[in-house]
């Protein structure tokens, strides 16, 4: 696998921080009476194919969406370090070693620890972070939280951190501050995807090279409105559920089992949860050695019904949004995207249809007494 050619990844970076971050620059001046010393941003991002496979050690492919989450920051004149969330309205304050109670806040204050950890001396910070990355539905506004906090402090202290150790750091962030065991896939997304390819990345080894979209194909996403109410706990168990099923294949992790056959020997519902893995890791596979849009979608239709069937992880609602899009003419396939149990849902779409697919779906979609709303484009 080649690496990653970053050039254009690089460029949308260049020109969307170039641009005059006018919100989080002005709320920034608002909250604390003086200019930032620092702007970055980051990308939220949706998952193609590759649900549930990062903490296998397997394969995803997301693609970043336009939304991203912008940071400002500077240095304190205070003992404490500020940090004001535009979109929740909230000033968290803490010193280094009194981790903030507000939830959101853990995120930032893991990423200046790590900072530390990597050898900053950091003192007290004044951060604003402003973000259209919809919070909570499966796109990742938690990774892009904490790749904008990392990339501020990469501009403002000239570290030289490049978007690997980003993400690694991020996640090791989200992992041991904020008390989510996640894979790689949402941080490497964030620091590496750009909005036009995606991102194929085998997250044992971290090797990635950029797919282009099948060509024709538009995404599409939307939210099916329903709240992961379950998504950390159903996590977790099927973090436990592939772990024990791996052990008893013996191997290190389901990653290296690719006959979806060995599932069979194991106890339900290990069988079920591993043969997802198994034959989802296959599907990111034959989709990154480039398919057409048809066949693209056919992929994404069988996950979904791996993740609904196998994995247990969709909902009533989501299933029958995802089921409405793939009916709807000009829709190549729908699935899922996120952990599940709620959140959105994501379609490959004929580009010359996308502005007419998402008001009729949704208009149905609210007649079964749900409120959906498009979240990309
Ligand atoms: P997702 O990453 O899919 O959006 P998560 O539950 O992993 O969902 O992360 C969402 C959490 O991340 C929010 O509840 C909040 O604590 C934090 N967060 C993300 N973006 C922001 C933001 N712009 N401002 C404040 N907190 C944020
Ligand atoms: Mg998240």
């Amino acid at each position: 696998m080649n690496e990653a050619d970053p050039s254009l990844a690089q460029a949308v970076e260049a020109v969307v921080d170039e641009a005059p971050f006018p919100l989080v620059s002005a709320a920034f001046l608002q909250a604390f009476g003086r200019p930032p010393e620092a702007l970055s941003s980051a990308p939220g991002r949706v998952n193609l194919l590759g649900e549930h496979t990062d903490y296998n050690d397997g394969f995803v492919l997301p693609v970043a969406i336009p939304q991203r989450t912008r940071v400002a920051l500077g240095q304190a004149s205070g003992p404490l370090t500020r940090v004001q969330a535009q979109v929740l309205g909230t000033t968290a304050h803490f010193s280094h070693d009194q981790p903030p109670t507000e939830p959101f806040a853990r995120y930032v204050y893991g990423c200046l620890r790590l900072a530390e950890e990597a050898g900053l001396a950091l003192p007290p910070l004044d951060i604003c972070i402003a973000s259209d990355v919809p919070l909570g539905v499966g796109l990742s506004s938690s990774a892009a939280l904490e790749v904008a906090v990392l990339r501020a402090l990469r501009a403002r202290f000239a570290t030289g951190w490049d978007d690997v150790q980003i993400a690694r750091m991020a996640q090791r962030a989200e992992i041991e501050h904020a008390g989510v065991r996640c894979g790689i896939l949402d941080q490497m997304a964030s620091s590496l995807a750009d909005p036009f390819q995606a991102l194929f990345l085998d997250t044992r080894s971290l090797e990635r090279r950029l797919v282009p979209l099948p060509s024709g194909a538009a995404i599409l996403v939307l939210d099916s409105g329903i709240s992961r109410s379950l998504a950390t706990s159903g996590y977790n168990e099927r973090r436990a559920e592939c772990e024990a099923a791996a052990q008893a294949l013996g191997v290190a992790a389901l990653r290296d089992v690719d006959d979806p056959a060995r599932a069979a020997a194991l106890p339900a519902p290990l069988d079920r949860r591993a043969r997802h893995v198994i034959t989802e890791n296959a599907r990111v596979l034959q989709a990154a050695a480039g398919v057409d849009a048809e066949t693209f979608g056919a992929l994404m239709n069988a996950s979904h019904a791996s993740l609904r069937g196998d994995y247990e992880v969709s909902v009533p609602p989501l299933d029958w949004l995802v089921a409405r899009l793939q009916r709807e003419p000009g829709v190549f396939g729908a699935r899922l995207t996120g952990a599940g149990f709620g959140g959105a849902c994501v379609a490959l779409c004929a580009a010359d249809r996308l502005a007419a697919i998402a008001e009729p779906v949704l208009a149905d979609y609210a007649a079964e007494g749900e409120q959906g709303r498009q979240l990309v484009p």
